[in-house]
């Protein structure tokens, strides 16, 4: 439990707080926004396309490209698209707005342009985008990044109307931009700022958790970079750059050229922090040896071996053998895992990846390993699978099929495989958990289409919104405390208690999906969670963290600031009284 002790050191235990009044946090519903209301035409009239000399009237509210006569088909299509704005948990007046006009699946749209108008004073048309695939799920999309700037408008309603000529469609998105005076008073004044240690440049946030514990982090990163840089025996010029994100984005870590790592209180993912930071030193250490190409199986596999461990440090043989369980049966043949890493099944494609790699250095050494890893080239068919087989028979004199069946052999050949089935299967179901919740609530921290941005530029513009806000309504608070839950369970290996909590998780997305109108019912540990939830909004506070044991409930809950508050609740009829 080493990533809440600093934390822990500074709950302040403080029962009956007094009452905020909170604008953003205490959104009783959920709320979708933009609302969408799509037109389409069909063959638009020159005087109705984005060509036309005259812009329209200032003060006009209907769509200059709508059509009287839509067609059902063209109409249909451009419903389709979905249009997800950010800064993402609403928008507010002074906001640089950024769009991504998502294609539905199967659109090839590959080439075309969306052109974008806004019924603001200035009639502002933004400028043209193309269609492309994006994040490494390749999702067609066109994206516009800080496009509009909202610094000079009036709060209330605007409508946007999208046109993408090639496909003779059109459709409009109302949003609502709030007074910038309603921002949450601790966003308001965040800024950027850095620190510099030996190994790294730390960039972070004010009024965020990485602030406040920075002493911490910084001594933490440090001890991980020296270790990276001892273990991967390369020569230390470069500083590292880390960003700190108060958002979770993916499962908390991504490597460039930069670091990036989510640190907040409301970690869902649950990972070990110094784990996931060393994974990605090991990326940028790995990246600076070099190599012609270095398949992403034995990129991955060797930061998750070199880090102990993929979430948080594991016996990776162990836990692998567990994948070869008849009743789980979730080995991935190899040739299949290298040549589609990234699509494979997350999970058992990391840990399968560093019980290889664990399985390599052991059997050959790291000196063999290494000089085998950094001489593998792209082959004629450019399969990864087929690079590594050439590079296997220079290096070791064996298959990639040869490599397999050794490498089952000693899965099988391992003592306490079997009792790491439940471990296994519940690490894998939490975070099928987590990506449909990302994928249903929190869309830009999936981390196939992650709303990952140039930081650098963030920085030197003050633009901190992208990464400050992110969505927390009720069903965000409620679903992600019950992750930590089941995180912090399956990390104490309590087992049944997890499969309870993401139980719950799955029921009440389940009953969001079918438009349930009290979601929350659909579980009881979801009515529990969505009710403490609640009293702490009531009393100004947003859920960080909840543990329900029998008729005891115990929350932590911050107000504007990273400061923790720990409240005890017990269970009364009906719902959960605050324990004097
Ligand atoms: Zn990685």
């Amino acid at each position: 439990m080493r990533r809440y002790s600093a934390l822990l050191l500074l709950l302040i235990f403080t029962l009956g707080c007094r009452a905020l009044s909170i604008g953003s946090l205490t959104a009783p519903t959920p709320t979708i926004l933009p609302t969408h209301t799509a037109r389409a035409t069909q063959a638009p009239t020159p005087s109705a396309t984005f060509s036309s000399t005259a812009p329209p009237s200032p003060s006009s509210t209907s769509s200059p490209l709508a059509s009287p006569t839509p067609s059902p088909r063209a109409t249909e299509q451009a419903e389709s698209f979905h249009v997800q704005f950010h800064p993402d948990g609403g928008l507010y007046i002074g906001d640089l707005v950024s769009l991504e006009i998502i294609a539905p699946p199967g659109f090839d749209l590959e080439g075309d342009q969306v052109e974008i108008q806004i019924d603001d004073p200035a009639a502002t048309r933004l400028p043209t985008a193309d269609f492309d695939g994006f994040g490494i799920q390749g999702r067609p999309q066109a994206t516009l990044i800080w496009a509009w700037d909202t610094q000079s408008l009036q709060p209330g309603d605007y409508t946007l109307t999208f046109a993408i000529p090639a496909e003779d469609m059109t459709w409009t998105e109302t949003v609502t931009l709030q007074p910038g005076s309603d921002l949450p008073p601790d966003e308001a004044e965040a800024t950027w700022v850095s620190d510099t240690i030996a190994c790294c440049t730390l960039y972070y946030m004010t009024n965020t958790a990485a602030e406040r514990d920075l002493e911490t982090l910084g001594l933490m990163v440090q001890a991980e970079a020296e270790q990276a840089i001892e273990q991967m025996e390369v020569e230390f010029t470069e500083p590292i750059t880390i960003t700190f994100l108060p958002r979770l984005l993916g499962h908390g870590g991504f490597a460039g050229g930069e670091i990036h790592v989510s640190y907040l209180d409301r970690n869902y993912a649950v990972n070990d922090f110094e784990l996931v930071v060393h994974h990605e030193l090991v990326h940028i250490l790995d990246g600076r040896l070099g190599g012609e190409l270095r398949p992403s199986i034995l990129t991955e596999g060797l930061a998750v071996y070199l880090s102990g461990g993929h979430y948080r440090p594991e016996a990776l043989l162990p836990r692998a053998a567990a994948l070869l369980d008849e009743n789980l049966g979730w080995y991935q043949p190899l040739e299949k895992l290298a040549d589609d890493f990234y699509a494979s099944q997350h999970e058992i494609g990391y840990l399968e990846a560093g019980a290889l790699v664990a399985y390599m250095v052991d059997r050959w050494g790291r000196e063999s390993f290494e000089d085998f890893y950094r001489d593998i080239h792209p082959h004629e068919s450019e399969l990864q699978s087929r690079a590594i087989d050439a590079a296997l028979g220079d290096h070791f004199g064996i298959t990639l099929a040869e490599l397999e069946s050794n490498f089952i052999e000693t899965l099988r050949s391992q003592a306490d495989g079997e009792l790491w089935r439940e471990d296994v299967r519940l690490t894998v179901e939490h975070f099928e958990a987590l990506r449909r919740y990302q994928q249903a609530l929190d869309p830009s921290a999936y981390f196939r289409t992650a709303w990952l941005l140039d930081t650098r530029a963030m920085r030197q513009r003050g633009i901190i919104a992208d990464y400050y806000r992110h969505p927390s309504q009720v069903e965000n608070l409620v679903l992600e405390t019950l992750l930590v839950a089941s995180g912090n369970a399956l990390d104490g290996q309590q087992y049944s208690e997890a499969e309870q909590l993401l139980e719950a998780v799955n029921r009440t997305l389940d009953a969001l999906e079918a438009g349930a109108e009290r979601p929350f019912t659909a579980h009881p540990l979801a009515a529990d969670y969505y009710a403490i939830v609640q009293a702490l909004l009531e009393r100004g506070y947003q859920a960080q963290q909840i543990k329900i044991k029998g008729d005891t409930a115990w929350a932590a809950g911050s107000s504007f600031q990273p400061e923790m508050i720990e409240f005890i609740f017990t269970r009364s009829d009906p719902g959960w009284t605050l324990a004097d």
